[in-house]
């Protein structure tokens, strides 16, 4: 295959020239540098390169070209070259007024590269960066597993899912190609049970389980830690940041996971507020790294183990696994976040994986491309996800129950769907009905001004509709209100509440109404529900461990909470 190409326009030749040496001088030996300092010449270039399928993998485009703005130029670039990543070549401007500002509010852009640039602190580092991400996305390249499965089947969805979520690098071939066929009949399979997870080494499972699949990628399943210091229940960003300060700071720490780690974070694609990554970062990578780092630190990571209850006896809480296991703890951090409400439409649940998705799936998100989607809600996640989607996908319909998206969704979302073409909003509409027998193949949309319904084919829907907090494992003697756990000042002390706080100091900002059990993230009242926020409670909430430690209060004898 030809060497990818990194593409540089400016209208300035010395520029062209200048770039094209540095980039050369450090990755001319991986990839051909090519540039042109008018747009018409970089245009014709560039269909050249795709006529000839040569992959191109930077657009590196000057933002103030006389014949063509930077962006019109890096949308038609983009066009002949949809898997290259823009870059838009931007003075030193670090005013709200900077174009790079609005090209990455309006999705124009992916990264920016500042004139003049210092070689090793700005354009090595960075454009590094930039080809990891363009590499990231290329299917060659070595896979750790290979999955063979349908299209349409939900067992093959959530497998893609967990594999992603994961970091695994895998392929994937459907079961009904002459390719698919021809893999399974390689291994004695005839395609009846799907879908077949094939290790490198060979390793074969028939419609693994959740327990299977995190065994073959090294994960721990099973708890062998019987008493700690403290439990981290959930392992979203709140409950790894947790983990990684407990651990980090000499705590023997157990950190418990129903699924795989990441939470509702490790399924959005892209996370643009993360304070650090003025480009955005994907949930899935930061929570990956996260995760990691808690196992670094010497925290033991327990995968596909829910916490089935709590029980709390003097000084001692002990957390029950499904499993049937206990683990005793001296502190426990609840951090299990939320759960998506559902549609309640039978017909769409049973099609779930099929077609449709709660959340925005990363791997299903690209498997869109030129198909006619829809999402479901009116909060930033369901703006993300429109705004993601639209990348791939030939129409983005957006359905929302309400008359308006202001009063959800954050403003620089709103401005960016406007100007996003692919992507239409229906207001005051509702999806009562799904259509299909194996797979998701239209939908029936209710107009609620009109009272008038519907039917639209409809390749898949996302459901992104806010969700129910992950606490019905929690004994009555922890606080909640409309299901979040209450904590610090929002303690009912007064005798008001039947499970009363039991000793004479008030509870610390993160602890519950039991002392020594603590809520960070979503979970807890009041949360702000951002990735930043259920991180900073993570962090916090060590602080607060410590300091109950400390204190070693235990509750006042004949003080049981079950
Ligand atoms: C699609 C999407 C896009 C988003 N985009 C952004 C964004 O751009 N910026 C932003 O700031 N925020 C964003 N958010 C919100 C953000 O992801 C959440 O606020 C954040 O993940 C909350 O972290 P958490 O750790 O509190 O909870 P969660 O992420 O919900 O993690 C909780 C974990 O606990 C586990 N768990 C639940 N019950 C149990 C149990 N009984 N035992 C063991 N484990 C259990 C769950 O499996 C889960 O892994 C987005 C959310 C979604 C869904």
């Amino acid at each position: 295959m030809a060497q990818p190409v990194l593409f540089v326009i400016d209208d300035d030749a010395g520029v062209v020239r200048a770039l094209r040496d540095d980039l050369g001088r450090r990755f001319g030996r991986d990839f051909r540098v090519m540039g042109e300092s008018s747009a018409a010449a970089g245009l014709s270039a560039l269909r050249g390169l795709a006529e000839l399928h040569e992959p191109v993998a930077l657009l590196i485009v000057d933002h103030d070209m006389p014949q063509m703005p930077g962006v019109g130029f890096l949308a038609r670039a983009h066009e002949l070259h949809p898997l290259a990543k823009r870059v838009l070549l931007v003075e030193r401007d670090y005013s709200a007024g900077s174009p790079i500002v609005r090209a990455m509010t309006l999705g124009q852009a992916d990264y920016h590269i500042t004139k003049p640039w210092m070689l090793e602190q700005d354009l090595y580092r960075e454009v590094s960066g930039f080809l990891a991400e363009w590499a990231k996305d290329q299917e060659a390249g070595f896979e750790l597993f290979h999955v063979v499965g349908g299209l349409q089947d939900r067992g093959t969805h959530e497998l893609r899912e967990l594999l992603t979520r994961f970091g695994e690098p895998f392929g994937f071939t459907t079961a009904s190609s002459e390719p698919g066929r021809q893999l399974l009949a390689e291994h004695g399979l005839d395609g009846s049970r799907l879908p077949v997870m094939i290790r490198h080494d060979g390793y074969t499972m028939v419609e693994p389980t959740l327990d299977q699949i995190i065994s073959a990628v090294g994960g721990s399943i099973a708890n062998d830690v019987s008493e700690c210091d403290v439990v981290v229940v959930g392992a979203g960003p709140a409950g790894l940041t947790a983990a990684v300060y407990a651990a980090s700071e000499g705590l023997q720490t157990v950190s418990l996971e129903e699924t795989v780690s990441g939470g509702q974070a490790g399924n959005s694609p892209m996370i643009r507020n993360y304070p650090g990554f003025p480009h955005g970062v994907s949930g899935h990578e930061l929570t990956r790294r996260a995760c990691e780092q808690a196992w670094m630190f010497g925290a033991h990571m327990v995968f596909a183990q829910p916490a089935g209850g709590l029980e709390t006896r003097g000084g001692e809480h002990v957390v029950r696994l499904a499993s049937g296991h206990h683990v005793a703890a001296k502190a426990v951090i609840v951090a299990t976040g939320i759960a998506w409400r559902r549609l309640g439409v039978p017909r769409l649940e049973a099609l779930v994986g099929s077609g449709v998705f709660y959340g925005a799936a990363g791997s299903e998100l690209r498997a869109m491309e030129g198909r006619d989607v829809f999402v479901v809600g009116a909060g930033n996640s369901a703006g993300q996800t429109a705004l993601y989607l639209a990348r791939y996908a030939r129409q983005v319909t957006m359905l929302v129950r309400g008359d308006n998206l202001e009063r959800s969704m954050s403003d620089y979302l709103i401005q960016e769907i406007r100007a996003t073409p692919n992507i239409a909003v229906r207001l005051r509409t509702e999806v009562t009905e799904g259509h299909g027998s194996d797979h998701l193949e239209a939908l029936t949309l209710h107009d609620r001004l009109r009272d008038q319904a519907e039917q639209v084919p409809a390749a898949a829907l996302f459901v992104l509709i806010g969700g129910e907090p992950r606490t019905q494992w929690l004994p009555a003697a922890v606080q909640l209100q409309w299901g979040y756990v209450l904590t610090g000042r929002d303690v009912v002390r007064d005798g008001s509440h039947p499970s009363r706080w039991p000793l004479d100091r008030a509870p610390l900002p993160l602890e519950t109404s039991v002392p020594g059990v603590f809520a960070a993230g979503d979970v807890r009242y009041r949360s702000i529900k951002r990735v930043a926020s259920a991180v900073g409670d993570g962090a916090t909430v060590v602080r607060l461990v410590h300091e109950h430690l400390a204190a070693g209060q235990v509750l006042p004898a004949g003080a049981v909470t079950e």
